[in-house]
């Protein structure tokens, strides 16, 4: 399939809003790809080369795209800088500036899908010294060869910014629609997802879909070493509220650090976060205890890892845990530095047996029997189960003393759910409700804070677009360092500067708190939060996991100034 097919649906995306529209003409696109293109198609609509658990990424800033641009197009990196300034998208600028280059290029190709997947995933692998002069002839090679269309949307991939909002409910229901047409709607669509929380890539899933149908999603099965959507908690105001809803409780305390999903295999161990991002080499010490405590062949467990300080046996303060995240040499002392323990709460597959279906009830008890506990290392959550309020409370009041973040309450009879869904698990946390919000752009700092960006601009997330909406501008709450580290951290992401301000690649988290917040025609969400503060960097959060506006709007309203 020629990548020019690609293209020319991506154009179609960009001027429709109608999500069912949307599902159609994706659809129609999958159908048409044969099983070497479709998995790189459905991938390359999603503007993706690679998948978070592969832990590899393009690693192309927009200097390079410049000077990438400048060497296919035989224009100064000065005049593309003045265009991109003009524009402020580097994939409408090569669209341009392709359109009127002068140099011929002799046997130019026509761009295929899988030529172009297989380029840009081998330009993602070149690493080490010299790897930015490889990158830069390699996609100036495969700039040359496109037409000005195809150079438009190949930047956007190419930057991690293709900007026409495929969100992943769109693509799961155009594989139903391409593929499984002759299943009930419900039913298609139920069983495309199944597979994707498992497989966590459309491109295999699609595959599945097209050849094996909809058992063949059905049988689909974890594997060790992939891991699957991780199940999470919704936002309770009271445990009186959770035990309306459910008569008897597991309660557990909150740990404050980062989720493990923890992959087993005989001596074999596999970490991720819930991004799904390979953590293992950060923590050998956990992978150590693991291998030698879980008695299984094969497991997939979860827990949460928190920094521990080993005279008091309490938490170290959060940000610490991300100083191991981040950390890429000397892990070994910094595991002695930060030591952290990792309480179990959950089980999904042991030994050959996929355990999602059964009650947590009975998942609690099959990972109560193959975990040995070890002091300051490895433990199960603390946990009790009842229906008795006092008891709850008293349990809540025990966690915060121990400086844990609050509880989990967690319907017993629940299966394992993946993602944030109504019926399984609730949390329950003291501190004002803060927002997790997503840095779109910033203002450089002024007198004694001028070499830093110190103005953050903040967004809240709209689902049905993908966009993010402004809502505030906070400067307050971060360390000279974390100035210093954000500072670096931007400047990698930014797509557009204009005098002071700057606009970054949606990407970083931050949680949020505030005083109020406002209707405000300032911001393009509407609503404005006053006296913004940044409590948290949220390096565990991806951006489509920021707060919504539909939470933004009820927070407002819950202020009861509804109207
Ligand atoms: P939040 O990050 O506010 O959405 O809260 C959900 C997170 O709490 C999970 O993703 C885990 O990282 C963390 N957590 C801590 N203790 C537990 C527990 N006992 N059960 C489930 N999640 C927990």
């Amino acid at each position: 399939m020629l990548y020019k097919e690609l293209v020319d649906v991506y154009e179609k995306l960009e001027k429709i809003s109608s999500k069912l529209a949307e599902t159609e003409i994706l659809a129609d696109l999958f159908k048409k790809a044969d099983d070497e293109t479709l998995p790189k198609l459905v991938l390359l609509s999603q503007g993706k080369v690679f998948l978070p658990f592969e832990g590899k990424e393009l690693g192309v800033a927009a200097k390079l795209m410049i000077r990438a641009l400048a060497k296919a197009s035989g224009a100064s990196s000065q005049t593309i800088e003045k265009y991109f300034k003009d524009m402020g998208d580097l994939g409408k600028v090569a669209e341009y500036i392709m359109s009127k280059r002068k140099q011929i290029v002799f046997l130019k190709k026509k761009l295929t899908v899988v030529y172009v997947y297989n380029r840009l995933r081998e330009i993602g692998s070149y690493e080490g010294s010299g790897s930015q002069e490889k990158k830069l002839l390699a996609i100036s090679g495969l700039l040359m060869h496109a037409e000005p269309k195809e150079a438009k949307y190949l930047v956007r991939t190419i930057l991690g910014e293709l900007r026409i909002g495929v969100a992943e409910g769109i693509i799961r229901d155009s594989l139903a629609l391409a593929f499984l047409k002759k299943h009930p709607k419900e039913e298609a669509t139920k069983w495309v997802e199944y597979a994707w929380n498992i497989l966590g890539d459309f491109g295999e899933v699609a595959l599945i879909a097209k050849n094996k149908g909809i058992d063949g999603l059905k049988a689909v099965r974890p594997i060790i070493s992939r891991p699957i959507q991780p199940m999470l908690g919704i936002k309770a105001n009271s445990i009186d509220e959770v035990l309306k809803r459910h008569k008897v409780v597991i309660c557990e305390f909150k740990y404050d650090g980062l989720r493990l999903q923890v992959h087993k295999k005989g001596d074999n161990v596999w970490l991720f976060t819930r991004r799904l991002e390979n953590v293992t080499k950060q923590f050998p010490d956990v992978v150590e205890v693991v291998k030698e405590n879980l008695k299984a062949d094969e497991c997939i467990v979860e827990g949460e890892a928190w920094p521990i300080d080993l005279k008091t046996g309490k938490p170290m303060p959060f940000q610490k845990i991300s100083q191991r995240i981040q950390r890429k040499y000397g892990i070994e002392k910094m595991a002695k530095e930060i030591p952290v323990q990792l309480n179990l709460f959950d089980i999904m597959y042991l030994n050959g047996e996929t355990l999602f279906d059964k009650p947590l009830r009975e998942r609690r008890k099959i990972l109560e029997s193959i975990v040995n506990p070890v002091e300051h290392k490895l433990q199960l959550a603390e946990r009790i189960e009842t229906s008795d309020i006092k008891v709850l409370e008293e349990f809540y009041h025990k966690a915060l003393e121990l400086n844990q973040e609050g509880i989990m309450l967690k319907n017993p009879e629940a299966p394992y759910i993946f993602g944030r869904k109504v019926g399984g698990w609730y949390k329950i946390k003291p501190t004002m409700e803060t927002l997790d919000l997503v840095i779109v752009g910033a203002e450089w700092g002024e007198g004694a804070r001028s070499k830093w960006l110190s103005s953050f601009l903040l967004a809240v997330r709209d689902p049905d677009t993908g966009k993010f909406l402004t809502c505030g501008m906070s400067g307050t709450g971060l360390t000279e360092e974390q100035f210093e580290k954000m500072t670096e951290a931007l400047k990698e992401l930014i797509i557009e500067e204009k005098g002071k301000t700057v606009y970054v690649k949606p990407k970083i988290v931050v949680e949020v708190s505030y005083q109020e917040i406002q209707k405000s025609p300032k911001y393009e969400s509407g609503y404005a939060l006053r006296f913004p503060r940044i409590e948290r960097i949220r390096i565990d959060k991806s951006p489509e996991e920021a707060d919504t506006i539909e939470r933004l709007i009820e927070l407002y309203k819950s202020q009861g100034k509804a109207g």
